[in-house]
């Protein structure tokens, strides 16, 4: 458990985010207005950072902090090695604090809880603030080797992976200074505030489709520069789902990244949350927004008031009811299809197929009918 955060300035931190950013923002464009930039610097720079920043979202979070899938230790190691080259932490540490901050959202015991300020959320928690961690929530964590090395030998680690290898790199294509400020410190800058901002941004802009009381917010802009993690409220509903993007189109080259993996044979027990549970999920919100949105606007007492919260009582619950039947209708097809092939399967599939048909047709009406409402009451 992560006890209550105390007032300590971390003169570690602090001095490295100093330096890295002083190199990233002042010595890299100084250095590139001087030598200009050559392939070596470009190619680390862009390698690094989508390196390190995938191995924060797919290794750190999406494996590690929540379990989302399953791998091999060879990629296990290749998310150790670049995640501790983007210097946030052990993935131990980093996990434990992040379970928390799932497991305590906005309040004390949260690690970054927005409660604080934006601030605090961004960068404050880690260069003004002291945690203790005694890795309580973290126990199945402990059991692999590679993270628990990782976690032991973390500087030998980060600093390896992170200066060393960038600047080995350089000194043999013979731009060391360029591979510093541009492949270290540069890249450094660039991948702590785009993981930053899901704690300080997401936490504040956006929108809250799926979990409306959570400070949680989805928000697109951010996921184009985090590897799709800017779909934060989301994520905060269903942690356990490895897409953050969940739709189709949203940008989430972290779960593009886990499903590649899975087509390799390199991931696998991928968890998925139903679109069924999603769309209730959503639903819901709708629900509770519309509900608060008339006992604001409205007055209940009078005839009025009283019916259109009937109606969307009475509505709300016929598009959960027409949600379900469709969710069972699915399921028993699924039965029918993994059921025994006889004379009758045929006959049996098809039957289960027009009640999905059926039900899926049902789930529409009724969706468009709650659609129209929703629409109403915003609009009013
Ligand atoms: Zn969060
Ligand atoms: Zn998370």
């Amino acid at each position: 458990m992560t006890a209550i955060a105390t007032r300590k300035n971390n003169w570690v931190n602090i001095s490295f985010f100093t330096i890295t950013t002083l190199a990233g923002i002042a010595g890299a464009p100084v250095y590139a207005y001087h030598y200009g930039l050559s392939t070596t610097e470009v190619a680390l720079f862009l390698f690094y950072f989508a390196a390190t920043g995938l191995s924060i979202t797919v290794g750190y979070h999406r494996l590690f902090a929540h379990s989302t899938y399953k791998t091999n230790s060879v990629v296990r190691f290749i998310l150790l090695f670049f995640g501790a080259a983007a210097f946030q932490q052990s993935a131990l540490l980093w996990s434990s604090q992040h379970r928390d901050h799932h497991r305590f959202v906005d309040t004390d015991r949260d690690p970054y809880s927005i409660g604080k300020g934006f601030f605090y959320a961004h960068i404050g928690w880690l260069i003004f603030w002291k945690h203790e961690t005694n890795y309580d929530n973290v126990k199945q964590l402990q059991n692999d080797s590679l993270v628990m090395h990782q976690h032991r030998y973390y500087n030998q680690w980060a600093i390896g992976a992170g200066i060393v290898t960038p600047a080995l790199i350089g000194l043999l294509t013979g731009h060391l200074l360029g591979a510093l400020l541009i492949g270290v410190g540069l890249r450094l800058t660039l991948v702590y505030h785009t993981t930053f901002i899901v704690n300080s941004v997401c936490h504040m802009f956006g929108t809250a489709t799926y979990d409306i009381d959570s400070s949680a917010r989805d928000n697109w802009f951010t996921a184009i520069f985090n590897f799709g993690e800017g779909y934060h409220n989301f994520h905060h509903r269903f942690a356990i789902d490895y897409r953050n993007g969940v739709r189709w189109y949203q940008f989430d080259p972290g779960k593009w990244t886990i499903a590649i993996l899975e087509k390799l044979g390199l991931a696998w027990d991928l968890r998925r949350v139903s679109n069924f549970r999603i769309l209730a999920a959503r639903f819901a919100g709708e629900e509770t927004r519309v509900t608060r949105w008339l006992s604001e606007n409205n007055n209940f007492s009078s005839m009025l008031g009283a019916n259109i919260q009937r109606q969307v009582r009475t509505r709300y619950d016929d598009l959960h009811e027409r949600l379900l039947d469709w969710e069972s209708a699915v399921q028993e097809y699924h039965s029918v299809l993994k059921a025994r092939v006889d004379i009758y399967s045929k006959e049996l599939r098809r039957e289960a197929r027009r009640r999905v048909a059926v039900a899926r047709s049902t789930f529409r009406e009724s969706r468009l009918d709650w659609n129209s409402l929703v629409r109403q009451c915003s609009a009013a």
